[in-house]
């Protein structure tokens, strides 16, 4: 009777301790955020000058990969002129979903930039490229709030933009 009484202690006991184990796992998993998951992609950087041609400025930032809408990255170099760079990135969901870039830096004629100023000295490039030349560099300047440029780049972002505007 001890014996069997031994017996239905020790299943019960395992099972006690079987079912504390889960208790503890589960725990453990509710701690992670299930928003926040790791895409790995392909992300394209065009080296920013008053010569980078058009194809390049509008790939400037595609990215590529099983969860974006292009999967495959294209044969680089796109053209004559192209020094876009491929780069292997590891992103969060959360920058999927902000638009940020685990880069920090830009390559460009002008040094690395800031995200901020080489998004700024790009859209003025592909504006150049877009635009019919009809204006001129001043008028053209006018669209673009400049203030937004780093102090320290601004003068040369600027010049390298008219350098562009006058070979178009
Ligand atoms: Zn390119």
């Amino acid at each position: 009777m001890l014996k069997l009484f031994i017996a239905a202690f020790s299943v019960a006991l395992v099972y006690w301790i079987w079912h504390k184990k889960n208790q503890i796992f589960s725990h453990r998993n509710d701690k992670e955020d299930p928003f926040i998951t790791t895409i790995e992609a392909i992300e394209l950087q065009t080296y920013l000058d008053w010569d980078t041609p058009q194809t390049c400025l509008e790939s400037d930032g595609i990215r590529y990969g099983k969860q974006f809408k292009q999967k495959i990255p294209p044969e680089l170099p796109h053209e004559q002129g192209c020094r876009c760079e491929a780069t292997k990135l590891f992103y969060t969901s959360d920058d999927v979903f902000q638009g940020t870039s685990p880069v920090l830096t830009h390559k460009s004629a002008l040094g690395e930039l800031n995200p901020k100023d080489a998004l700024l000295l790009k859209n003025m490039l592909l504006k150049i490229k877009l635009s019919t030349k009809a204006e001129n560099f001043s008028d053209f300047l006018a669209q673009f709030e400049l203030n937004n440029f780093s102090a320290n780049i601004r003068t040369k972002a600027v010049a390298l933009a008219k350098q562009a505007f006058e070979q178009e």
